[in-house]
C-alpha cells in the first residue's frame, strides 16, 4: 500500500490546485508556441516548488524521493514540459545536498532562497548518450579554476537555467575514473549555447547545446574531490529516475486515462456511449492496470530509496523497472487513449497527441528503456 505522510497529502493537494489554475489552461499553448513558460516558472517559484530539496531556512521542505514524485506526477499530468523545469532544477539541488561540501552549501544555497532560480543538468555529449562514460568535454585544472573545453547536446531546461550541474574529465582517458562533477553559473565567459531542438514533444522545455571554450569555473565549483562525478551520477543521479522520468509518465498516463475516460461516457456512436461498447471498455480496463501498476512501482521504489536501509543492489533495478515500465506504459496508453477518441484524438484541438509525442521523450531521456533493461539484466545475471 502506498502511505503518504500529512504534509505529502497536503503538498499534493496544493500543487493539484495551482497545477489546474495555472498550467492547465496555458498547457496547449506552450506546446504550440515552444516557448519557455517564464510565468509559470515564477508561479512555481512562488509556492516553493523551485526549492523543494533544499533546508527549511532556504525555502524548501527537505524533500524526500517520495514528496518529489509526488509534485513531478501532478504537474505532469498537465504538463510535463512543464515539470521538467520543476525535475531538473530537484537534479542540480539534489546532488548539491548529497555531495556538495559545507562551504559549497552555505555559498550555494543562499542564492536558491529566493526561490526564482532554475537549474539543468548536463551530462549528453554529440559522440557520448547511452555510454556516459565515455564523455570528452574536459575540465583541467589551472591555477585556481578548471578550464572548460567541449559540447553538450539535449540539455533540457538549456539557456533559460542559472546553475548548471555539468559532468566533465577532469582526466581524460580514464573512463568513469576521471570524471567529476561541477556547478557552473550562467554568465561565465567562454560558456554559450548553441542549437535548439525543435522537438517532437516536451516542447515549452528548451532542448538545448552548450558550449564550453576556455570557460573557467573556480575550483571550488567541483562537487567533492576529483574523480567523484561517476559515483554521484549513480549514486544520487540514478535515484532520480523515479521522481524524474518515471514520475512524469505516471502522470502522463493518468492525464490520458481521465481524458479518454470522460469522452467514452460523452461520445455517442450508433446511439449509445462509446463506454458502453465492451472493446473500449476493455481498452480503458487494461489502461487502468498499467497505470495502476506503474503507480505501484514508483512508490515502491521511492519508499526503498526514503527508508534509506535497503542496499543499492536491490534499489538500482528497482528504481531503473520503475523508469522502464512507467515510460512504456505511458507510451501504450497515450497510444490508446488517442484510438479512443477516433478522429478528434489525432487532431490539436484535443491533449491527448500532445501527450502521446510527450511520452514518446521520456521513453529516451534519463537512460533509454533499453539501457535500463542491461541494468535490470546485469542485476540478474551480474556482468559478462
Ligand atoms: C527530450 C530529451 C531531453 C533530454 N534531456 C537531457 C538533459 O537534461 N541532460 C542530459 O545530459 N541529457 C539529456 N537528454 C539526452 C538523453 O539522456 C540521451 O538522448 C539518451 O541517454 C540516449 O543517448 P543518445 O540519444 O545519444 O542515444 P544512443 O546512446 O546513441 O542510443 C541509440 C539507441 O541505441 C540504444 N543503445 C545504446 N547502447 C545500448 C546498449 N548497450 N544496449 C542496448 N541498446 C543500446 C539506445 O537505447 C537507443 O535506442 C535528453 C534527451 C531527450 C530526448
Amino acid at each position: 500500500m502506498i502511505h503518504f505522510t500529512e504534509e505529502q497529502k497536503m503538498m499534493q493537494e496544493m500543487v493539484r490546485k495551482l497545477v489546474k489554475d495555472k498550467v492547465a489552461p496555458r498547457a496547449a499553448e506552450i506546446d504550440e508556441t515552444d516557448e519557455f513558460p517564464w510565468d509559470i516558472a515564477k508561479v512555481f517559484g512562488e509556492n516553493g516548488l523551485l526549492n523543494l530539496v533544499l533546508p527549511e531556512e532556504y525555502g524548501g521542505v527537505n524533500a524526500n524521493n517520495t514528496t518529489l514524485c509526488i509534485v513531478i506526477e501532478e504537474i505532469a499530468k498537465v504538463s510535463p514540459a512543464c515539470g521538467l523545469t520543476v525535475f531538473t532544477t530537484q537534479a542540480l539541488l539534489n546532488v548539491l545536498v548529497r555531495g556538495g561540501n559545507e562551504e559549497q552549501k552555505n555559498r550555494f544555497f543562499p542564492k536558491f532562497a529566493s526561490a526564482d532560480k532554475i537549474c539543468a543538468f548536463v551530462l549528453t555529449e554529440p559522440n557520448s548518450g547511452s555510454d556516459a562514460a565515455s564523455i570528452q568535454t574536459k575540465a583541467i585544472l589551472d591555477g585556481d579554476s578548471y578550464v572548460f573545453n567541449g559540447n553538450k547536446i539535449f540539455i533540457s531546461t538549456g539557456e533559460v537555467s542559472d546553475f548548471y550541474l555539468v559532468f566533465a574529465m577532469t582526466r581524460p582517458g580514464e573512463g568513469a575514473k576521471g570524471m567529476s562533477a561541477f556547478i557552473v553559473e550562467k554568465g561565465t565567459p567562454g560558456f554559450s549555447f548553441g542549437k535548439k531542438e525543435n522537438k517532437m514533444g516536451l516542447r515549452g522545455n528548451p532542448t538545448v547545446e552548450l558550449i564550453f571554450e576556455d570557460a573557467r569555473v573556480p575550483k571550488e565549483n567541483l562537487l567533492g574531490e576529483e574523480g567523484r562525478g561517476w559515483k554521484m551520477l549513480t549514486e544520487y543521479g540514478n535515484l532520480m529516475r523515479t521522481w524524474g522520468a518515471a514520475s512524469t509518465s505516471l502522470g502522463i498516463a493518468e492525464g490520458a486515462l481521465e481524458y479518454a475516460t470522460g469522452y467514452a461516457r460523452e461520445r455517442i456512436q450508433f446511439g449509445k456511449p462509446i463506454g458502453s461498447f465492451q472493446a473500449i471498455q476493455f481498452m480503458l480496463a487494461d489502461m487502468a492496470i498499467l497505470t495502476e501498476a506503474a503507480r505501484s512501482l514508483i512508490y515502491r521504489a521511492s519508499w526503498m530509496i526514503d527508508q534509506g536501509t535497503e542496499s543499492s543492489g536491490k534499489i538500482e533495478p528497482m528504481v531503473s523497472m520503475a523508469k522502464c515500465f512507467t515510460t512504456d506504459t505511458a507510451m501504450k496508453v497515450t497510444t490508446d487513449a488517442v484510438q479512443i477518441l477516433g478522429g478528434y484524438g489525432y487532431t490539436k484541438d484535443y491533449p491527448l497527441e500532445r501527450m502521446m509525442r510527450d511520452a514518446k521523450g521520456v521513453q529516451i531521456f534519463d537512460g533509454t528503456n533499453q539501457i535500463q533493461r542491461v541494468i535490470i539484466s546485469r542485476n540478474l545475471l551480474g556482468k559478462f
